[in-house]
């Protein structure tokens, strides 16, 4: 599937439920169509305002589907999604997603400063021309995202970094309170990979939810306190070091990896 960047495009005046869960997912069942067998099986999980949660699996584990479920881009079988308290895209305003780069059509004719206003479009609804704000918006994103310098340049000339930014940057721009990246790490350089995580550090300290899938075990005890780990259902599901088990990557990816490699995984291991 290609994606259009411009995925949103209505403006919501739903409010938050005070005291409600960022994201609640009970009993969630999805199946594509025609396949065998179902994507995502039973999933429950809660993640509250302020987490910073890594969505762990192998590949086909699910976690791209349950990503598209939370931003409203599949509609579960059977189960429930709220965001906020409120049901899933009942407010394309509060969710941000940066998808999957492979999933991105990077071939779409369009600018860097033009791919972060489209964040703004939730705002803007579609037929306004952006004002001020927006533009502010736009450039304080790319500052932070440190791309103000190719802000007139076409997205598909740029590296696979520089996109992972624009991306990110479009998501900035959106204000969103519940960000979803979708193994944003993929074929990024190190100072970009950087970058994210102090950006997603500070989104987080402002209470927003972050959930990043990802296959990298390593990042998990330096960048998360939550570790998810999904094979079509929910396998472990808590504090980094409680769940980053051999028994658990056993579990999920049906390998045995012995204690001395998880504990330094875990960073628990002197030298
Ligand atoms: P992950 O992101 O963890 O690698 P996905 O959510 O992409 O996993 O895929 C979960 C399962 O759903 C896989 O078996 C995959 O082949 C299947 N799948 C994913 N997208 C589609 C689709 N558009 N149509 C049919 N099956 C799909
Ligand atoms: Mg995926």
């Amino acid at each position: 599937m290609s994606l259009n960047p411009l995925n949103y495009g209505k403006t919501c005046t739903v409010p938050p439920v005070p005291g409600e869960a960022a994201l609640e997912i009970e009993h969630v069942t999805f199946r594509y169509p025609g396949a065998p067998e179902p994507a995502l099986e039973d999933v429950t999980l809660r993640i509250a305002p302020g987490e910073r949660v890594a969505l762990v699996g192998p590949n086909g584990a699910g976690k791209s589907t349950l990503i598209k479920l939370v931003a409203a881009l599949e509609k579960p079988a059977s189960g429930s999604i709220r965001i906020y308290g409120n049901p899933v895209g009942s407010c394309h305003h509060r969710v941000a997603l940066v998808p999957q780069r492979s999933e991105v059509d990077w071939r779409f004719p369009v600018t860097v400063r033009d791919v972060v206003m489209m964040g703004r479009y939730v705002h803007l609804g579609w037929l306004k021309r952006p004002r001020r704000e927006d533009h502010e918006a736009v450039e304080r994103a790319m500052e932070m995202m440190q791309i103000s310098d190719l802000a007139g340049r076409q997205v598909g000339e740029l590296s696979g970094g520089q996109q992972q930014r624009v991306m990110l940057a479009r998501t900035l721009a959106h204000d969103a309170d519940l960000l979803l990246l979708d193994e944003p790490l993929n074929h990024v350089d190190v100072p970009t990979q950087e970058l994210i995580f102090h950006v997603l550090e500070k989104l987080a300290a402002q209470g927003r939810a972050v959930i990043v899938s990802t296959h990298d075990l390593g990042i998990l005890p330096i960048h998360f306190s939550r570790a998810i780990f999904l094979d079509r259902h929910v396998v472990a599901d808590g504090p980094v070091g409680e769940v980053l088990t051999a028994e658990t990557l056993a579990r999920a990816y049906g390998v045995h990896l012995c204690t001395e490699r998880v504990e330094a995984i875990n960073g628990r291991v002197a030298g």
